[in-house]
């Protein structure tokens, strides 16, 4: 996930517009919608795919900013907003529901028969809590307030 957020931050995310613009495709289309141009703006916010999954997953939370903003504005107000969701920082499920946006991207550009699940917020929700659970722990270890055998 580190190495997603920072391609993503260094304008290096490999959409098919940004592979045009390097030779490696002459299909700057959205594998997943194939009605739009891919950039990181479509990929992340304007592709009825990923409204579909903010929809899904943020009941409207993460896009209090709304999709007009400029895309980095938009990115970190929404990485840098602390409200509890679900029992979770919503800075965290919205960075993983970009990565997952990202992660089954991909998997539609290697496995034509790849969908997402329908339930996009079980699946953040799941890693959510999983994350919170392992980084309890780590920081619990750090701090001596659990014994691990
Ligand atoms: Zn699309």
């Amino acid at each position: 996930m580190q190495h997603f957020f920072w391609i993503l931050f260094h304008g290096k995310t490999l959409t098919n517009s940004q592979r045009d613009v390097h030779g490696l495709t002459g299909d700057v289309s959205c594998p997943r919608c194939e009605s739009g141009i891919e950039d990181v703006n479509h990929l992340l916010r304007s592709c009825r795919v990923s409204i579909a999954v903010w929809e899904n997953i943020s009941r409207g939370v993460t896009t209090s900013t709304g999709f007009n903003d400029e895309l980095d504005s938009w990115l970190a107000s929404n990485l840098c907003n602390g409200k509890v969701v679900n029992s979770a920082p919503n800075y965290l499920q919205f960075a993983l529901s970009l990565w997952f946006l990202w992660k089954w991207r991909c998997n539609k550009v290697f496995d034509a028969t790849f969908s997402v699940h329908q339930s996009h917020n079980l699946i953040v929700n799941s890693f959510s809590r999983e994350w919170l659970k392992a980084n309890f722990i780590a920081s619990a270890k750090i701090t001596g307030f659990i014994t691990v055998a």
